[in-house]
C-alpha cells in the first residue's frame, strides 16, 4: 500500500520543511517553498546488491586508468577530461536557447559507440530531426524517444542498451511514483536518481540537460549537483557568436578546462585558435586597449582588456566591470593612484573583457592597468605589445605561472614584445620575442607613454 504524505520543498535549494514559509531558512530565497504531495512507495527502490557491498583490502584494488569513451569532438573531450566514463552521469546546465540541445545532438550523431538514445521531452521528433539535418555530421545511429516518464525511459534503456543516453531536459521528467508536478524539486530529484541507478547498472553514460533559472541556478540545483558525477556549464551571450563550455565539477578530471565554440547556421563549431577571437584584428590602434596573456585551464589565451576612463559627471565616480572582478579593479586603481601618482579617484572607470569572457587570472592585472592608463591619457598602446604580470599592492610586478607557455602563445599570435616582471624565471623564451623585464607599474607607464 502506498502511503500519502505532504511536504514543503524549497524549489531553489531542495530543502524540505514541515510547514510553508515565505522565506526559506536554508538559502534565504523568498517564495520558493512549494507544497508537494509525495507518495512513498512501499516497494524498496534500492535493491541490495550483495556482490558490491563486501569490503575489499585496499592493496588489492588496482589503479587502472578510468576507462573512457573518447569523443570525436576535441572541445568536449578536453572539458570532460578525455571522454565519457561508462556509467557516469553528466549534468549540462545553461540558459534556455544557448544551444545545449544542438551541442548534445552533435555529440550524439558523432558518438563513436552507438546507438545513442536521445530522449526529447521538450521538442517534437520533427523538430529534433530538422535540427539534426542542419547539423548533419557524424554517422552514429541515434534513436529518438519522445518521453517524459522516467520509468518508461528506464525500460527503453534496458531494452536498447545504448552507448549513450541524452535526456533533454531533466526538468520535463516525472516519476509516476510521485504526485507532484514535473519540474518540481522532488520530481527532478527522483527522476535523476532513477536514471543514475540505471546508468550505473548498465554502464551507460547519461547526460542530463538542465535549464538554468534567471538567478543563474539550475532548478533544484544543489540536489542535482550532488548526485551527478560531472557538472558542465554552457554559457555565453546570445548576442555573442561564441559559447563557452566549462566543468564545474568533475569526479574524473580537472575543472579548469574551457571549451570554446562558434555558433553558426550549421551548428556549433569548435574554435581551435581561441586567442584570435578574444582579441581584435590588430590593424588600428585605439587608446584604452591592452592585451594580456591569460590561462584558461591548461591553455594560454590572449585576452583583450578594454578600459574607458572619463571625467565623473556626478560627485561619486562610477566603477563598472564586465568579465573582471570589480574589487580587483578597485585595488588596481588604488595602486595606480597611491603608488604611481595617477589621479583616477575622481574619474569614471569602465572595464570590459572582450568576447564575453569572464577571467580571474592575476596575470591580466598589468594589461588592465595599462589599458586604464592608456584610456586615461588617450594614448594608444603599440599593437606589438602584450602584458603578462600580476600587480601587487606596492605597485610591484609579480611573476606568473607557466610563463614560457604564455610567451609561446603571444609569439604565435604575432606579438613581438611582452612586458613581464623582472622577477620572472625565464627558462626558454621564444626567439624573436623582445621581453621588457620591469619591476614596477610606473616603469611600465614610462615604457609605454614616455
Ligand atoms: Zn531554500
Amino acid at each position: 500500500m502506498a502511503q500519502k504524505k505532504t511536504t514543503f520543498i524549497c524549489q531553489n535549494c531542495g530543502s524540505s520543511h514541515n510547514q510553508w514559509m515565505g522565506q526559506c531558512n536554508r538559502c534565504d530565497h523568498w517564495n520558493t517553498i512549494v507544497e508537494e504531495k509525495l507518495r512513498v512507495s512501499s516497494k524498496k527502490t534500492f535493491a541490495a546488491s550483495s556482490d558490491h557491498s563486501a569490503p575489499r583490502p585496499i592493496k588489492e584494488i588496482s589503479l587502472q586508468e578510468t576507462p573512457r569513451i573518447a569523443l570525436t569532438e576535441p572541445e568536449l573531450n578536453r572539458v570532460t577530461g578525455g571522454g565519457l566514463v561508462p556509467g557516469s552521469v553528466i549534468l549540462l546546465g545553461g540558459e534556455p536557447g544557448i544551444g545545449k540541445s544542438t551541442l548534445m545532438l552533435q555529440l550524439s550523431m558523432g558518438f563513436p559507440k552507438g546507438p545513442v538514445l536521445y530522449v526529447s521531452g521538450e521538442e517534437s521528433l520533427e523538430q529534433v530531426k530538422l535540427r539534426a539535418d542542419r547539423i548533419s555530421t557524424g554517422s552514429a545511429e541515434v534513436l529518438l524517444l519522445p518521453e517524459t516518464d522516467v520509468e518508461l525511459i528506464a525500460d527503453q534503456l534496458k531494452k536498447n542498451k545504448p552507448g549513450l543516453c541524452v535526456v533533454d531536459s531533466v526538468q520535463t521528467l516525472f516519476s509516476p511514483e510521485l504526485e507532484s508536478a514535473p519540474g518540481t524539486v522532488s520530481q527532478i530529484r527522483e527522476s535523476a536518481h532513477r536514471l543514475i541507478q540505471i546508468a550505473k547498472q548498465l554502464g551507460v553514460p547519461v547526460i542530463l540537460i538542465g535549464h538554468i533559472t534567471k538567478e543563474g541556478q539550475l532548478a533544484g540545483p544543489k540536489v542535482l549537483e550532488h548526485m551527478v558525477d560531472v557538472v558542465l556549464q554552457f554559457e555565453g551571450d546570445r548576442q555573442h557568436m561564441y559559447r563557452l563550455l566549462r566543468a564545474q565539477k568533475n569526479r574524473f578530471g580537472s575543472t579548469s578546462e574551457l571549451g570554446i565554440y562558434e555558433m553558426q547556421g550549421s551548428g556549433l563549431h569548435p574554435v581551435s585558435d581561441p586567442s584570435q577571437i578574444f582579441t581584435r584584428p590588430r590593424d588600428e590602434s585605439l587608446s584604452g586597449v591592452g592585451i594580456g596573456i591569460g590561462m584558461e585551464g591548461a591553455r594560454p589565451l590572449l585576452i583583450e582588456t578594454q578600459a574607458l576612463v572619463s571625467t565623473a559627471v556626478y560627485g561619486t565616480p562610477q566603477r563598472s566591470t564586465t568579465g573582471f572582478d570589480s574589487r580587483r579593479l578597485n585595488m588596481l586603481l588604488a595602486v595606480l593612484e597611491k603608488r604611481c601618482g595617477f589621479h583616477l579617484g575622481s574619474r569614471d572607470v569602465f572595464l570590459n573583457i572582450a568576447g564575453g569572457l569572464r577571467v580571474d587570472d592575476p596575470a591580466l592585472d598589468l594589461a588592465v592597468c595599462s589599458s586604464v592608463l592608456s584610456s586615461s591619457g588617450d594614448l594608444p598602446i603599440s599593437l606589438d605589445i602584450a602584458f603578462c604580470s600580476e600587480v601587487g599592492l606596492g605597485g610591484e610586478l609579480r611573476p606568473v605561472s607557466r610563463l614560457d607557455q604564455r610567451l609561446m602563445e603571444a609569439s604565435k599570435m604575432g606579438f613581438t614584445e611582452v612586458v613581464v616582471s623582472a622577477r620572472s624565471k625565464l627558462e626558454n623564451p621564444p626567439k624573436g620575442l623582445k621581453l621588457h623585464t620591469l619591476k614596477r607599474v610606473d616603469e611600465v607607464a614610462q615604457l609605454l607613454f614616455g
